[in-house]
């Protein structure tokens, strides 16, 4: 049955699935709620119709294999992530409200000289947040989330990546509002990944006509195509210039690691002090928000090994307590934990934002 249901998603306009997952949901409302007669419901399928948006005729072009799975693969139905869960990145949050998120949900408030931005380009090191900000721009726009890396492009739909990417610009559209997250977006776009084959050349040139369609003011389409890169130099001009805002996501700083230590020992028995927490925030610098989740884990494991024998050898299992984690656990943890982005690195992020970076 579900397979059924699934089959019929990729027929239904988003707009009449949004009205009948509200009717399936039960009244919260007190009085009883009146039944429409005939005539209503009639009236009401017919306003529906209406609104419901046409099946747009590149959408009917596309291969109906690729459609299904683009929304089954690409399309995603993760958890929401609002900007709050974002630590750190002010500049870049409050930047990104501004200059996207505004626009995408009042677009006739964005016209002429404040017209939404169909590109921005994400730039920093690994593991700093750029997918998470993706998906906070989706959920705050309650934008369908589309998300691809550029590598698997080319690696796993291989001879298909052409087609593929103008299915998912037209299944973005239809479902529109969306924000198409493409990740490590430099091996698609760089000028080394043109030079190398014709395959490779014609999917940039696929890519870029796209994100010019999606630029074009006819298109009323609301299609956001964010890019993420750790390594902004590859790309060249031409992909700059279809990138209009380009925010830097740095390393998080001090205040940002203390609220990511704060929240990820918030989910755990912990015994940890402020002065405690203060000091993992200094141990810490140059780590980024992935290393310091990783640095987390390590210490959550800790108590886990303190019992270990006795959790699963013994015969008394169920009456052996987890003790809390404690500061000696991140000790351990970071003796073996190191910040996976080299000071070295850091000075290119920087040159390149001083240089091509959406200032704020
Ligand atoms: P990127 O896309 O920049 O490589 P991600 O957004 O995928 O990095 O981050 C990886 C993980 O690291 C996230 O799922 C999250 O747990 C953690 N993380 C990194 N940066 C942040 C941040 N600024 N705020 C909260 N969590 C973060």
């Amino acid at each position: 049955e579900e397979e059924e249901e699934e089959e019929e998603e990729v027929l239904v306009p988003p707009a009449r699935r949004r009205q009948e997952q509200q009717h399936r949901q039960p009244s919260r409302k007190k009085f009883r709620v009146p039944t429409p007669t005939g005539q209503q419901q009639q009236q009401q399928q017919q306003q529906q119709q209406e609104k419901a948006p046409e099946v747009p005729e590149r959408l009917k072009q596309c291969d109906p294999e690729l459609v299904k799975r683009i929304e089954n693969e690409i399309m995603d139905r993760g958890d929401a992530v609002t900007f709050d869960d974002v630590a750190g990145l002010e500049g870049a949050k409050g930047a990104i409200r501004e200059m996207v998120i505004w626009p995408m949900r009042r677009p006739e408030l964005f016209t002429g000289l404040r017209a939404v931005p169909k590109g921005m380009l994400l730039f920093g090191p690994p593991g700093t947040g750029k997918t998470l900000i993706g998906r906070a721009i989706a959920s705050s726009c309650e934008a369908t989330f589309f998300s691809i890396s550029a590598s698997s492009l080319v690696s796993k739909w291989i001879g298909e990546s052409e087609k593929l990417v103008r299915a998912l610009f037209a299944v973005a559209g239809y479902r529109e509002p969306s924000v198409v997250f493409v990740d490590e977006v430099d091996s698609l776009l760089s000028q080394r990944s043109s030079d190398e084959n014709e395959a490779s050349r014609r999917l940039k040139t696929e890519f870029l006509v796209q994100l010019e369609g999606v630029d074009s003011s006819k298109a009323k389409e609301r299609v956001l195509v964010v890019g993420a890169t750790n390594r902004p130099q590859e790309l060249d001009e031409a992909a700059r210039r279809r990138f209009v805002k380009r925010f830097h996501v740095p390393l998080p700083d001090a205040t940002a690691r203390y609220v990511l230590f704060s929240r990820l020992l918030s989910k755990n028995n912990n015994t940890l002090s402020d002065p405690e927490l203060r000091h993992l925030v200094d141990r810490t610098h140059g780590f980024s928000g992935a290393d310091v989740r990783n640095l987390c884990q390590e210490a959550a494991m800790g108590p886990m090994r303190d019992v270990g024998s006795r959790l699963f050898g013994a015969a008394d299992q169920d009456d052996v307590a987890i003790p809390p984690i404690a500061f000696s656990h991140f000790e351990a943890a970071l003796r073996i934990t190191r910040a996976s982005v080299s000071p070295a690195d850091l000075v290119g992020y920087d040159e390149w934002d001083r240089q091509f970076g959406t200032q704020r």
